[in-house]
């Protein structure tokens, strides 16, 4: 028999959780990726660029694979049509995987558990994406936090080696199948090859100056590293042990946001479609088409959030000081139901993760834990004036901004804009 290494959101074969259980387990390894049909036919783009980075990713895994003389095995259909598959071509004993914390990938592996214990093979799951998972921080009373800053002193008291330790999975690597397979073509999988430029996996640069220059969309401020955590390309192991031996401990604080998150969305997973605060389902939302199509294409006629948009539309990602003002944008100005500006964001970002674009989105709205206030609204010129004040990041996503004939006047005013909010926010919140 053999165990079966089943990646998802973890694509590296360095200092992973469940391929070191695996190998550790002394019998032959067979890595397994399944490209999920339930999830790539809701895809609305063929050549989506999440697809495309994740096959690529996967070609280079599956070449350091047969350099050991092992392969992985695709799939490309439904993670249980897979699995019935699997289990009448193998004899599997375990299958080793890292611990997905999202609504759909919980039942999902609930049902594929079942299922291969049906057939008298175990399940085994690991932590992987996160330093800290599920009830591992935790306030004294047993409940958990809803508030970040308290989340991540608790966070940073715990932390000591044992947790940023890599796991050696090299030193057991001759454990691995030997078996040749064919990989896929991208074609046959259903998709397209995307051309967005996919940035690397340089982090260390920005980590001594993150806290001075984060801020600033028009400086390389930040790390871009976002969709290597999401895929797993990258280590969060590695990231938080270089994040943790800088003085500078602000990068750090941003890795434990999206471990909050990830915890968040365990305990709260209503809180992908709801508000976590649950007055504001009660906000009557204006949700006008054609404002939240304005919106979407970076013509609301505010420069700075067309800027975000813009950048979002066209390479993938949006600077996060951005995605807070396009998102107070779109649910406050615009009063446009915040899940709508999370599917969009859903939809065209390719370090898109649910955890933290509903934590961020739902903070944006005010209707999130730890949210800012739903009286804060933030004003674009005063955005501008603080964090692009030479228009460098605005020019060069909307270099038409200063020219009447070509750039629309805003679609709404501000000041009214802001009144209309706080009014609508009130009623339903009865403040
Ligand atoms: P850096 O600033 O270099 O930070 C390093 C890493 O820390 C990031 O790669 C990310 O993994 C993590 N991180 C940073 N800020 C946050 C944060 N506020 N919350 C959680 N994790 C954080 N991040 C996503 O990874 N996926 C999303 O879908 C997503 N949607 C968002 C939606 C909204 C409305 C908002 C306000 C924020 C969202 N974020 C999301 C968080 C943040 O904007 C991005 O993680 C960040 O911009 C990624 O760029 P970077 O890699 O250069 O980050």
């Amino acid at each position: 028999s053999i165990n079966i290494f089943w990646l998802r959101r973890d694509l590296r074969l360095n200092d992973n959780a469940a391929l070191y259980h695996a190998l550790k387990s002394g019998k032959p390894v067979l890595p397994l990726f399944i490209f999920d049909t339930i999830i790539l036919d809701k895809l609305e783009d063929k050549d989506d660029a999440r697809v495309t980075f994740i096959y690529q990713s996967l070609i280079e895994l599956d070449q350091k694979l047969k350099d050991l003389e092992s392969s992985v095995l695709i799939k490309n259909t439904s993670p249980k049509e897979a699995w019935v598959e699997i289990l009448e071509e193998y004899n599997v004993d375990t299958v080793f995987t890292n611990q997905d914390y999202e609504p759909y990938a919980r039942q999902r592996d609930q049902e594929i558990s079942q299922l291969l214990a049906g057939k008298g093979s175990k399940f085994c799951t690991y932590k992987d994406q996160v330093i800290f998972d599920r009830d591992e921080i935790m306030k004294a009373d047993g409940t958990p936090y809803t508030v970040f800053t308290p989340y991540s002193r608790k966070w940073k008291e715990k932390l000591n080696d044992f947790y940023l330790k890599a796991y050696p999975v090299e030193k057991y690597l001759q454990n691995l199948l030997k078996i040749k397979l064919d990989f896929p073509s991208l074609q046959a999988i259903g998709f397209e090859t995307s051309t967005l430029p996919i940035p690397g996996k340089e982090y260390r640069t920005v980590i001594a100056d993150y806290a001075k220059t984060r801020d600033f969309p028009a400086l390389q401020g930040t790390s871009r590293i976002s969709h290597h955590l999401r895929f797993g390309t990258l280590s969060i192991r590695e990231l938080a042990t270089a994040a943790n031996q800088s003085e500078e401990k602000t990068w750090l604080n941003e890795l434990i946001w999206r471990d909050f998150y990830a915890m968040i969305l365990w305990h709260f997973p209503q809180t992908i479609d709801h508000s976590y605060k649950s007055d504001f389902d009660k906000i009557e939302w204006r949700n006008n088409e054609q404002e939240f199509e304005a919106w979407c294409k970076g013509k609301t006629g505010y420069p700075l959030v067309d800027a975000g948009m813009r950048q979002l539309n066209t390479i993938g990602w949006m600077h996060n000081r951005l995605r807070m003002v396009t998102a107070s944008f779109l649910s406050k100005h615009l009063l446009i139901d915040w899940r709508w500006g999370e599917h969009y964001f859903a939809r065209k970002l390719l370090d898109y993760d649910m955890s933290s674009n509903v934590g961020g989105w739902q903070w944006a709205a005010g209707s999130g834990t730890d949210a800012a206030p739903f009286f804060r609204i933030f004003s674009p010129a005063a955005q501008t004036k603080r964090f692009d004040p030479k228009f460098e990041y605005i020019k060069k996503w909307v270099p038409e901004y200063l020219d009447p004939f070509k750039y629309p006047a805003p679609i709404v005013d501000h000041q009214k804009a802001r009144e209309r909010c706080l009014a609508a926010f009130k009623k339903a919140l009865n403040n």
